[in-house]
């Protein structure tokens, strides 16, 4: 590997000997060092351990399409208007003055990371994570999909009532012109109530093969139409019910694409997106709760090197959770109950109104505190668990401005409690439509990057399970036997960490000794 001082078109470079830019890749030579430990003999022996891998990565990045099943849906309509506002940088009148386009609610776009000290003023040099490495610009995303209601666009918008309508009035003609193309629908999979809004489908109520072919070719018409280098694909349709996991049907990748052939009652339109997906290459992400990734269609994915991602957008009460628990188990104290209520308005909540939907968004809220509470033994005996409880209550008149009210309660020093009540008030789709921002980017940085153990020849991509997307997502899958990390702020950490390692850069450790050692 050689040391070249400047690169073209980066923010910043890695001047290493471990670091190589040509015009066409970044690559790195890095050793993770981790704690090895064994418990043989009746002892705790911590030993540092170090592998040494090589990470390649294309810096070109191409022009990437972003496909959305539910398109016509509260977020879908909301993020395309929000791209089409940010990419002419339109300013609108609101009750509260000018508002201007921004990415607000996006880690990607609007968040920065310390890249490291300034070696003559001491200071901490950030930098937006967008420049970390070479990602795809929101602005620059070719964006289509589907939906089995017929509305365009602009009428899309008018009914998810979430935008002022002066912003919706700059962006109405270009969203008028954008329709989802027809989808699948299985009545049987979502509420009954969402039967109305279906008058763009394609025929047939169950899985079959033709489905699959059907949105293969979708996939590839896009990709041709509009010229791109990739497309990516995310389900923000309706949540569906949980499959039944039956062995013989979806428990293999041959008995999945077996179940599909026959028509399989149990087989969900996520899942049939999911295979046309995989077999089209097209990276695939789950924003809903439920479980799409039956094992036969993970096995699938690992067969093709499909990268799959889920499950369900981490935007409002969760992503409070996921950082709240984490600093109060951190912090010694013994949480012993979480009580989370819901009210929302929009076509969601409607869904969710339906018993086996929202019990597939039960499960999804659910198991978020897990893993942090396994971690301390000093608080919880091993099976010891809080009591947590979600409740989800569909009220029409508030709309897309979802409530969450949530009580944490807890057992302090010497017997004594605290309790902490929240009550986080915001619009549903403003926050889920960053994330679908950063699913996509995050997702189309991955297919870019190879990786091999120093000294190997032949480059590898990761896991198809991107776990690496944990940080958007509720309930985060991982590679099949791997653990889940649930603790926002060791989600981020992965990712940032895993983006410096790209470029051969150690990761950001807090430690500030440079301030202290002096
Ligand atoms: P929405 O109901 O407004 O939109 C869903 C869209 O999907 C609708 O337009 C519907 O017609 C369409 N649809 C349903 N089945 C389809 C199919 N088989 N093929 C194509 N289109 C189909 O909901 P939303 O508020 O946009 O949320 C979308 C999903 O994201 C929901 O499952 C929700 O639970 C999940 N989610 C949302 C948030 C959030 O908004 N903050 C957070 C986490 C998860």
């Amino acid at each position: 590997l050689t040391n070249q001082a400047m690169a073209p078109s980066n923010s910043f470079t890695v001047s290493s000997p471990n670091v190589a830019y040509t015009d066409d890749t970044i690559t790195s030579k890095y050793t993770y060092r981790t704690t090895a430990i064994d418990t043989s003999n009746g002892k705790v022996v911590a030993t540092p351990k170090e592998t040494v891998y090589d990470f390649k990565t294309e810096r070109k990045v191409g022009k990437v399409g972003l496909m959305m099943v539910g398109w016509g849906g509260n977020n879908g309509s909301t993020v395309t208007a929000g791209i089409m506002a940010n990419r002419q940088n339109l300013v609108w009148d609101t009750r509260e003055g000018q508002r201007a386009a921004n990415y607000y609610g996006s880690l990607v776009m609007a968040s920065t990371t310390k890249l490291g000290v300034d070696s003559k003023s001491g200071k901490d040099i950030n930098i937006p994570l967008h420049d970390a490495m070479p990602m795809v610009h929101p602005n620059d995303l070719v964006i289509g999909g589907w939906d089995i209601s017929s509305l365009d666009m602009a009428a899309s918008m008018d009914r998810a009532q979430v935008l002022e309508p002066t912003l919706k009035q700059m962006v109405r003609k270009q969203m008028s012109a954008m329709k989802p193309l027809p989808s699948i629908y299985y009545p049987d999979f979502i509420a009954a109530n969402q039967g109305e809004r279906a008058d763009n489908t394609i025929a047939g109520d169950k899985a079959c093969m033709d489905h699959v072919e059907h949105l293969r070719k979708d996939i590839r018409d896009f990709k041709s139409q509009n010229g791109l280098d990739k497309v990516i694909v995310m389900w923000t349709a309706n949540t569906e019910r949980y499959g039944d996991l039956v062995p013989g049907v979806n428990d293999t990748a041959d008995n999945l694409m077996k179940s599909i052939e026959s028509g399989h009652a149990e087989i969900a339109p996520s899942t049939v997106f999911a295979v046309a997906c995989i077999k089209e290459g097209a990276p695939f992400i789950n924003g809903s709760p439920q479980n799409t990734f039956v094992p036969g269609c993970i096995e699938l994915a690992d067969q093709h090197g499909a990268f799959i991602g889920g499950d369900d957008f981490k935007s409002g009460q969760t992503k409070m959770k996921s950082a709240l628990v984490d600093f109060l188990i951190n912090a010694g104290i013994k949480l012993t109950s979480i009580a989370s209520y819901n009210h929302l308005g929009n076509n969601d909540g409607k869904n969710l109104s339906s018993q086996k939907q929202f019990r597939s968004k039960e499960i999804s809220k659910s198991n978020v505190v897990d893993d942090m509470v396994a971690a301390n033994s000093c608080l919880y005996k091993e099976g010891e668990h809080p009591d947590h409880t979600v409740v989800i209550k569909y009220m029409p008149a508030v709309g897309d401005n979802k409530r969450a009210l949530d009580e944490y309660y807890a057992e302090i020093f010497m017997g004594g409690h605290q309790t902490i009540s929240l009550f986080n008030v915001c619009e549903d789709s403003l926050l889920a439509s960053p994330l679908i921002i950063d699913l996509v980017v995050i997702a189309e940085l991955m297919t870019r990057i190879q990786w091999r153990n120093h000294g190997e020849q032949d480059w590898k991509s990761f896991h198809s399970v991107l776990s690496v997307l944990s940080y958007m997502l509720k309930a985060p899958m991982t590679p099949p036997g791997t653990p889940v990390v649930n603790a926002l702020g060791k989600q981020r950490s992965a990712l940032v960490n895993i983006m410096r390692a790209c470029v051969g850069l150690e990761p950001e450790n807090d430690m500030t000794l440079e301030h202290k050692l002096f």
